[in-house]
């Protein structure tokens, strides 16, 4: 578990986990609207070496930023309620060993999410400190920045 004190330090908590990603991972962001999640998501890019101008996915339900070894899927479930939803909207199909699926909003689809989903979480503590958990994947455990 980290703190992070200013949004640039919560993009830096993301840039320092993407040195651990080799691709086919599934990220999943928890934490309420404001949290953090799509600021941690810009960190993840940069680190993954992908162009930083990473902007929420609400109305696209998913953004494609793609880099030289490894192409980033940033979805947001938000308004994916149930496992039929997540089906149509391909998913599934978006996984593979040389994309990093980041998502934001899961809490409609928690079952749906393979086993080896990255849990990350982010709790606002006051106005600009959160709480970054990470969960789920044991190459995190213990996870420093
Ligand atoms: P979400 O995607 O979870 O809705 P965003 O990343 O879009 O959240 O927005 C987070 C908001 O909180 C931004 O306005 C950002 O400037 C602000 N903020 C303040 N402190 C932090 C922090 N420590 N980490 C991340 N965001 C912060
Ligand atoms: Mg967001």
């Amino acid at each position: 578990m980290v703190h992070s004190f200013s949004p640039g330090e919560t993009e830096d908590v993301g840039r320092k986990m993407a040195e651990g990603l080799r691709g086919g991972e599934v990220i999943a962001l928890r934490g309420g609207l404001g949290a953090g999640k799509t600021t941690f998501t810009r960190g993840l890019a940069v680190g993954m070496g992908l162009p930083d101008e990473v902007s929420s996915p609400t109305f696209a339900l998913v953004n494609e930023y793609r880099g030289k070894n490894v192409t980033m899927y940033h979805f947001d479930m938000y308004r994916i309620m149930n496992a039929e939803a997540l089906e149509t909207t391909g998913f599934y199909d978006y996984m593979s060993e040389d994309s990093v699926i980041v998502c934001e909003w899961t809490e409609n689809i928690e079952g749906c999410l393979p086993k080896n989903t990255v849990n990350i979480t982010i709790e606002h503590m006051g106005e600009d400190v959160r709480e970054i958990t990470v969960e789920g994947d044991e190459r995190f455990d213990g996870f420093r920045y």
